[in-house]
Parts: C-alpha cells; structure tokens; sequence
C-alpha cells in the first residue's frame, strides 16, 4: 500500500514557506506502516489541483493533502477534489452550523464567504475541525479493477492539521487499511573517515535499490550515515530482517563506524572517556573553537571529561606550530589524562596530535573538501583520532564492535 502526501498553496511553491506539513504526515504515515512513495507540491490553480489529484488516485492508494480550505477564492481543494471524484460539491448543514458557532463564540457574524467551507463533494465524509472553521474532508475514489483510493484533506495551519490527523485521520486508516499496514523500521549506522563512494565500494551490492532491507547512503559534514529501512509484519520481525545487514556492515567496515542512530563523534568520544575515568584537554588553531564546543557539548553527563580548552588563531605564517607539543601542553595545563590538538588550517596538510602519559601520537591528513566543510570535518577528524586511540587502549563502550 503506496502513499502520496500532497502540499498545496503558493506561498509554498514559491518559495515563501517551507512546506513542512509533508515532512509531518510522511514520518507519521511511517509510523502506521504506510509507505509514502511522492511529495507533490502544488500551487493555488484549479486545473494543476485536479490534475495532481488524478495522478495521486492513479499511483497511490492514500492521499493525504494539506492546505486551500480556507474560505477565499484561491481556495481551491475542495472545488478540485470534487471534480476529481467527478461529483458536485453540496452542502453539509452540521458543518455550517459549526463554523456559525465559532463565529458567535467570536462575537462576529460569518462572512458570507466562509460559506464555502460547509461544501463538501457529494459522497464525502466530514473530518472535524475542532479550532478552525476548515472542516476536512475525506472521500474514496473508485478505481475501475482496484480497490478505491482514499483522500483525506486537511486545512494547512500546522495545529489544526496535526489535531485532527491525531483525532481522525490516523484511527481511520487504522481501521481502513488494517489488513494490509505493515511495520516500518529504520535504524542508522553512522561512520566517518572515508569519502561516501569510497565506502560504498567496501560494501558487497548493499546500496542496491529493490533489495530488501533498503540501505541508503547520506553525507553530512563528512560524517556519513547508512540508514537501513525494513517492512515486515511485526517490530521483531523488521529486526531479524536487518540483523544480517547489520553485521555485514560491520564486518566490511570495523572501526569506521562509530555510532549509531543519534551518535555523533563527540557523544563517543565522550563515553568512552567516561567508560575509562580519563579526561581530555584540547588545543586547537584555524577551527574557531569547534572542537571544544563540540566536547562540551558532549560533556554533559555525571561525569564530565572534558576539562578544557585553548582556542587560537595561529597559522603556519605565526612560526612552526608543534601540534604534538600543542597537546601536551593542554594535558598539562588542565591536568587531563589526554591532550587533543589540532591545526592550523592554512596549510595543505592537516596535524593531529594525541598525547598521553605515554607518549604523543600524531596523523597528518591532508585538507580538501568546500570551505563550509573543512572547519566541522577537521574537528571531526581530531575527535576520531581520540576516538582510535581510545578504542585500542581500553574501549567497553564502543558499539562498533
Ligand atoms: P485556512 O482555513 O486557515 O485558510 P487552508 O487550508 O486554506 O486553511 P492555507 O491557506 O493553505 O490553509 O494555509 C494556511 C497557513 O497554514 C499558511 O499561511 C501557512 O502559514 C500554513 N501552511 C499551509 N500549508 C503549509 C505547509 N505545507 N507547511 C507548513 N505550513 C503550512
Ligand atoms: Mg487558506
């Protein structure tokens, strides 16, 4: 069972709002087991309307729109649905009677206007409204040799369409596509330290389209997060439906990945500071301070590790910088059991250092990437250098292993 989430209004399509309705209904479809296969976004003309709705019956089983309720002219959901359905539009007394409550409830008398919000196309369902006067509607289309398509339209003030999706719209796919609703599960793995294509060529076929479980790939920031979808019956079984592509993940790809779901490099690094009573100082040049935000950010549990920073602008024209005596140095300073330093960033080569009671260990990389990227990902790289150090000296928490 297909899914389409439609969006109407011009203040979307041109770019004025951010149509975020969509992304709403979609993960809530998801919930309920229902794939949603096409996001339409659709501006305030009739004929464009009735043509996205015949394409949605034809490709999608529910249809779930948002937006032109509303009681003026360019209003024009109800007007398109009908004449999709190929049925008249009639009115509906008990939501006339409504919107005059509210309109008294208001001490005003209804505009004439708002009359059009008690039409409904001959053979719909009336979705209430309980705060706004754009009563939704909800309509089955018959489909010659297929079971009919439902449309549910719901105004597209975000409350009022997330009130009565709750109330109304969910309990009745519940009841209407019950049989046929799957589970829909996702689950991230999140690894850093290669390029995406570099990573998808250490995966035997798994970014495959049609395979089942469903592995996508997306970079951000340098981070890359596999994200495994399964559909099955029931919760457990979308589990042991990924539990093999999950391992095979693992296998072909060991200490790159680093998380899962939420984790980010810090959260890691962090627990694992906390897993082996261990702090961190850090010292950094050219990243704006990135790094230590990013181990403060993370330090907010019982057991805080990271103790401190130094954040400073040198670059390689302001004398030979020494990253490895950098760290030490902030290990001393702030009494910490690691010191992590990183920079500058206005050469071709990148320094990181790790220092330790034991000595300082040090990577070079070299730096490339669009400048918006090369600050998050260069912290990213010091934090994953911690991060390998303290996998190979005392990790429990780890959870790519
Ligand atoms: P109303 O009865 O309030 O007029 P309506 O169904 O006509 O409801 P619209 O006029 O299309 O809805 O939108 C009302 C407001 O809801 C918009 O100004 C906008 O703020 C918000 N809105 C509409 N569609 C979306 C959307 N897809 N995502 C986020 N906000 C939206
Ligand atoms: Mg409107």
């Amino acid at each position: 069972m297909l899914a389409e989430v439609i969006s109407i209004g011009d203040e979307l399509t041109s770019g004025q709002r951010l149509d975020t309705n969509s992304q709403w209904l979609a993960e809530r479809l998801g919930e309920l087991g229902v794939t949603t296969l096409y996001h339409t976004t659709v501006g305030d003309d009739l004929a464009a309307n009735v043509r996205v709705f015949r394409e949605a019956v034809e490709r999608a089983d529910l249809i779930v729109a948002t937006g032109g309720l509303g009681p003026t002219a360019d209003d024009l959901t109800r007007e398109a649905v009908a004449q999709t359905a190929g049925v008249e539009l009639e009115l509906d007394p008990a939501s006339l009677d409504h919107i005059h409550k509210l309109f008294e409830r208001r001490k005003r008398t209804m505009p004439p206007a708002n009359r059009v919000q008690a039409l409904f196309p001959r053979g719909s369902r009336v979705v209430p409204n309980p705060h706004g006067t754009a009563p939704g509607i909800d309509l089955s289309i018959p489909r010659p040799g297929r079971s009919d398509a439902r449309i549910f339209c719901l105004p597209g003030v975000p409350a009022e369409m997330r009130e009565m999706w709750t109330a109304s719209v969910a309990p009745a796919i519940e009841v209407a596509f019950g049989p046929e609703r799957q589970v829909i599960r996702h689950y991230r793995i999140k690894c850093f330290g290669v390029g995406e294509s570099d990573l998808e060529q250490m995966l035997p076929d798994l970014i495959r389209r049609g395979r089942d479980p469903i592995v996508g790939i997306t970079v951000s920031k340098a981070t890359i997060t596999l994200r495994i979808t399964a559909v099955a019956e029931s919760e457990a079984a979308c589990r042991d439906k990924m539990a093999p592509t999950i391992a095979t993940i693992h296998e072909c790809l060991g200490e790159l990945v680093f998380g899962e779901e939420d984790d980010e490099l810090q959260h890691v690094v962090c627990r694992q500071l906390a897993a082996a009573r261990a702090t961190v100082a850090s010292r950094e040049a050219g990243t704006r301070g990135l790094l230590a935000w990013l181990l403060g950010e993370a330090s907010t549990a019982s057991f805080r590790p990271f103790v401190g920073g130094i954040v400073t602008t040198e670059t390689m024209a302001s004398g030979a910088a020494d990253v490895g005596e950098w760290a030490e140095q902030a290990r001393r300073q702030f009494t910490a059991d690691y010191g992590l330093a990183v920079g500058p960033l206005d050469a071709d080569d990148v320094d990181i250092a790790v220092a330790s009671a034991t000595g300082v260990e040090r990577i070079r990389f070299a730096r490339a990437g669009h400048p918006d990227i090369v600050v998050p990902r260069t912290a990213k790289q010091a934090l994953n250098a911690l991060r390998l150090v303290l996998r190979r000296r005392h990790d429990h928490t780890d959870r790519s292993r």
